[in-house]
């Protein structure tokens, strides 16, 4: 039978694997073991509609010294030939994992790559040089064989197995630096199994050999007796005061494969209109899809420890797609079989309270560990934000104290401390959305503003002008853009001599407009333009960040707001525009023209024609 070859990229992962400087090379028996209480969840879920699929559930592990094999075996779905081919002859597609080659660092690629990408039974080969799995599918007669030994390929040949389930048997390496053989000892395999999989649901039973002694003055015998190491209570059923942080953490790592040990951890234990607990996490990192559509959002849902299904989207809303963990809930098994609708309506309750929950840990959170829950709102804030958009503002009041911001006081503050920091006289919450921190800092409105004493909040997410205009008012305030035409600084003085000014230029300003003709709504003057000769904002209800996002998306190119052109009175090219609007009126046309495409660029947009744009600068610089 011919040699099969993996497919690419898990070759080029296998060989990483099998060649690394990983330490943690015990990590393979977690992984094992971790797939063979899957497949026997498999076969528990079926087994809830076909009692023939009933059967003693359990793990077994075998360790031969003399044949120098490490076997773990299942009596759970097992796999068809077909699934032997696509489940281990394949792993993470070539995209994900030149994402994660190019993003790791070095040294902790491997580690990384083992948790991200579902490979835990490509960890066998840093343990074993041969590998063989025998497999028989639930509901079939035949078994199957796939044996590799490495890099090289693999093979699939028919076998027998007595039931259905799996059966890994790992040839282990010769000993070098690394005593392999240490997996064949009973301790060592006592202690990992505690260590990783205590709560496997499942027992894991191994055959132990203990010296008992004999009847009276007859010295000592051996006994072999098959016994459970695992203590099998799911980590979500014990009280959280008797569970170690560490081993939230491994079951998080095991389950949700990201070894970055999550940011927070919840449980509860929920009694309402339906009962259950709940184990959540809230990922340190983003996984590496999670901006992606490959993305799986949900949590697992148990049922009296059943796993019902894998990712239940219905559980969590989108705009808290990052929350992974588990839900359990005795009061669903009566309808897993049954009417699905009734089962939706207690889906739908647990959704409900499960968001209030997770919403109100947050306010804890942000209440208990600021560091902390600002370095997650720098991950998962824009998704929290979502929450407020998504739902037309609805979300907003269980939301809005959630965010926040980063201020130009050089720290990042809820609206609420904006407003507890607001200065006297200060009317309205002053933002500035954009790109990024430094430029929106040094815009000269940001500046106008900070130079009156007060904060201006730097908001640099997609999402967040769109739900400030749904937000409209914090606490009576008026959240207020810098470059608004409303801002309202200036004192009465101020506005009296911006008056005269605008009455006494109104020729030039409509002359202005008249040059730049469809491009610009309106031309007026600003004082809040410091050294700039001119700037950009928007008429109406879209501001420019806001039309730069939608016009992003597809079919939205044409997406434009109304370009407000402000002229810096103050500056000499204002005098030179007076002057050339007398003297030579073509080039005063070339003037608009180059006012106009500078002040574009402060806001970031690119002048369509580049080429142009240096002709003018070169104009009137020389
Ligand atoms: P993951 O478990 O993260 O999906 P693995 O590389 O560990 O990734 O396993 C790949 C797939 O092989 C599993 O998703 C499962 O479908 C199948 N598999 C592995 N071990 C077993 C087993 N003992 N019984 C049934 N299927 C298994």
């Amino acid at each position: 039978m011919a040699l099969k070859q993996f497919k690419a990229e898990s070759k080029r992962l296998l060989d990483l694997m099998i060649n690394s400087i990983y330490t943690n090379k015990e990590i393979f028996l977690r992984e094992i073991i971790s797939n063979a209480s899957d497949a026997i969840d498999k076969l528990h879920f079926v087994s809830l509609t076909d009692s023939a699929a009933a059967r003693t559930f359990e793990i077994r592990i075998d360790a031969d010294k003399s044949a120098r094999t490490l076997t773990v075996s299942d009596n759970g779905i097992g796999m068809t030939a077909a699934e032997l081919e696509s489940n281990l002859g394949t792993i993470a597609k070539s995209g994900t994992l030149d994402f994660k080659q190019k993003n790791a660092k070095a040294g902790e690629e491997t580690d990384s790559l083992i948790g991200q990408f579902g490979v835990g039974f490509y960890s066998c080969f840093m343990v074993a040089d041969e590998v063989t799995v025998i497999s028989r599918k639930y509901g079939e007669d035949a078994a199957n064989k796939w044996t590799s030994k490495g890099v090289s390929g693999y093979t699939i040949t028919d076998a027998e197995r007595e039931t259905s389930g799996t059966t890994v048997v790992l040839s282990l390496k010769a000993d070098d630096d690394v005593k392999y053989s240490d997996y064949l000892e009973e301790y060592t395999l006592r202690r990992l199994i505690k260590h990783y999989s205590d709560y496997i649901r499942y027992p894991i039973i191994m055959r132990v050999e203990k010296t008992v002694p004999k009847k009276e003055g007859e010295g000592n015998e051996v006994e072999v007796s098959d016994e459970t190491l695992n203590s099998m209570v799911p980590i979500w059923k014990r009280k959280k005061g008797e569970v170690k942080k560490e081993e939230y953490e491994s079951f998080y790592a095991d389950k949700f494969s990201d070894y970055n040990p999550p940011a927070r951890i919840v449980t509860a234990s929920i009694e309402g209109a339906v009962n259950y607990n709940c184990l959540l996490f809230i990922p340190s990192e983003p996984p590496y899809d999670y901006f992606t559509k490959a993305y799986k959002r949900g949590l697992q849902l148990y049922s009296s420890g059943v796993l019902i299904m894998d990712n239940c989207e219905k559980l969590l809303p989108d705009y808290l797609g990052f929350v992974r963990g588990i839900v359990d809930s005795a009061d669903l098994s009566l309808n897993i079989s049954r009417e699905m609708l009734q089962h939706d309506r207690q889906l739908s309750e647990i959704a409900k309270s499960l968001e209030k929950k997770i919403l109100s840990e947050l306010g804890k959170w942000l209440k208990e560990d600021r560091e902390a829950y600002e370095k997650f709102f720098g991950k998962f804030g824009q998704t929290l934000k979502f929450g407020a958009y998504e739902s037309f503002g609805a979300k907003i009041p269980q939301l809005k104290d959630l965010f926040v911001y980063y201020s130009t006081e050089g720290k990042f503050v809820t609206l609420k401390e904006y407003v507890t920091g607001m200065k006297e006289g200060q009317k309205d919450i002053y933002y500035a959305a954009g790109s990024d921190v430094t430029t929106l800092g040094s815009l000269p409105q940001v500046t106008a503003v900070t130079a009156k004493g007060y904060a201006v909040l730097l908001m640099t997410d997609n999402v967040d002008e769109f739900v400030v205009k749904l937000m409209d008012k914090y606490d009576e305030k008026a959240l207020r853009s810098v470059s608004s035409d409303k801002l309202d600084i200036e004192t009465d003085e101020e506005k009296k001599a911006n008056k005269e000014k605008a009455d006494s230029s109104k020729t030039l300003l409509d002359e202005v407009k008249t040059a730049l003709g469809t491009n610009v709504t309106e031309v007026r003057l600003s004082n809040m333009l410091g050294e700039y000769p001119s700037g950009l904002t928007a008429k109406g209800e879209l501001s420019i960040e806001m039309a730069k996002v939608l016009s992003a998306m597809p079919g939205n190119e044409k997406i434009r707001a109304q370009y407000v052109l402000e002229l810096n009175p103050a500056h000499p090219m204002f005098a030179l525009a007076e002057k050339l609007l007398a003297e030579d009126k073509p080039k005063f046309g070339r003037l608009c023209v180059l006012l106009y495409t500078e002040a574009m660029l402060t806001v970031g947009i690119n002048p369509e024609n580049p080429s142009e744009f240096v002709k003018l600068i070169n104009e009137f610089v020389s």
